[in-house]
């Protein structure tokens, strides 16, 4: 049967390529509901926005009135909840927004979400779901190389962000102890692939290398990361939320282990080949790489454990890194005007990253 999904944080990075995915290959329904911060980008769904089963609020989710009104109008029989603040580095900077867009505003969508369903129908409610998208981070970091995160893995957060993430993972599971609202949590590996906003670390990389800047790396590059190709993601996460069981956890993973030094070196590689460069001085693209001072606090090691999604909900990646990330450094190459838009400044003239170089 056709649902009507309401979705917070639609116009970012994943949750964009999940309405794409939505509106493009399901014939479910979509309400999008975001305040369109710096991270926000409307132009990431051109593709769906004409669509009758398409429809975009501008809304912040800590205004709860406003909600409210979104709720009782539109009628979600779904929620999926990825708005966030989500940069780890201006999280350092300024942990304010952090705390009250993942914190206090995931504590205003439960409280909405809650009496909004206890006002459904019999059957209605029971098939309504609170699906609240979460990070690995959660967990801390790895010390050993073959340990992995699984849903039994102790919180441990060390950034300002996975601290505020983290405390919505509770508020949620709070929810579903104590009133019984019907959530499932997702909690995943680090995502990349097309319209992925460009201080993030690999579109970072692919447009500093085109434009002939320096490719910043932290410490050695020694950080071990499970990379997950955003498309498999966004299947993951519908799937979940139709079939997945209330009050469980499902951890998602990309099976994609890679040092960040690796992950710069194999983007080099590629460039090199898609888009030899012509700039003075540089015949490979690696000899742009750049060392800098390693972030605070910084984890050593993130890698999932998908058996659990695998075993009962029969979900995989479809993508390797090799796959996803020449799909990811083609669409870069093909959609110069989107990115250039950021990075020209136009976009509220925010800056990218921290990093000094
Ligand atoms: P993003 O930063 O690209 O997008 C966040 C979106 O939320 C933006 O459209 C922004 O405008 C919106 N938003 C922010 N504050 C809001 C508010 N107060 N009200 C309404 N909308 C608001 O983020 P992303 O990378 O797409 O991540 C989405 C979710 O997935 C987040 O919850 C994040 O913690 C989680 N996640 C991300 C990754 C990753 O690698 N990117 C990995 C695991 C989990």
């Amino acid at each position: 049967m056709n649902k009507k999904i309401l979705i917070t944080g639609g116009a970012g990075f994943i949750g964009s390529a999940l309405i794409r995915h939505i509106i493009t290959k399901t014939l479910h329904n979509v309400c999008n509901l975001d305040k369109l911060t710096y991270a926000g980008n409307l132009d990431s769904l051109k593709q769906v926005q004409n669509t009758k089963r398409y429809v975009f609020k501008k809304i912040d989710i800590c205004d709860a009135k406003k909600v409210r009104k979104i709720f009782n109008e539109y009628k979600p029989e779904i929620i999926i909840h990825l708005a966030a603040e989500t940069h780890v580095d201006r999280s350092i900077d300024g942990p304010k927004e952090f705390i009250k867009t993942n914190i206090f505003g995931t504590y205003v969508l439960l409280e909405e979400a809650r009496n909004y369903w206890m006002g459904l129908d019999k059957k209605k409610k029971k098939f309504f779901v609170f699906h609240h998208v979460s990070t690995d981070e959660v967990f801390g970091d790895l010390k050993q190389n073959n340990d992995y995160f699984t849903e039994k893995t102790p919180y441990a957060p060390s950034s300002p962000y996975s601290a505020s993430k983290a405390s919505s993972d509770h508020l949620v599971r709070a929810w579903y102890r104590t009133f019984e609202l019907p959530i499932i949590i997702t909690n995943c590996s680090n995502n990349y692939g097309p319209f992925q906003f460009p201080e993030k670390f690999i579109p970072l990389i692919i447009t500093n290398a085109l434009n002939g800047k320096k490719l910043p790396v932290y410490g050695k590059g020694n950080q071990i990361r499970d990379w997950l190709y955003v498309d498999d993601h966004a299947k993951a996460l519908l799937h979940v939320a139709l079939n997945g069981k209330i009050g469980e956890t499902y951890n998602i993973g990309g099976q994609s282990e890679m040092k960040n030094i690796e992950v710069v070196k194999i983007i080099c590689n590629i460039l090199d080949e898609l888009k030899p460069n012509k700039f003075k001085n540089i015949r490979k693209y690696d000899q742009l790489i750049s060392y800098v001072e390693d972030r605070p606090g910084h984890d050593k090691r993130y890698a999932i454990d998908i058996s659990k999604i695998n075993k009962y909900l029969k979900w995989k990646p479809e993508e390797t890194f090799q796959t996803g990330i020449k799909k990811t450094i083609n669409w870069y190459l093909n959609n110069k005007k989107w990115f250039d838009k950021i990075k020209d400044a136009s976009y509220k003239g925010e800056r990218l990253g921290r990093i000094k170089l």
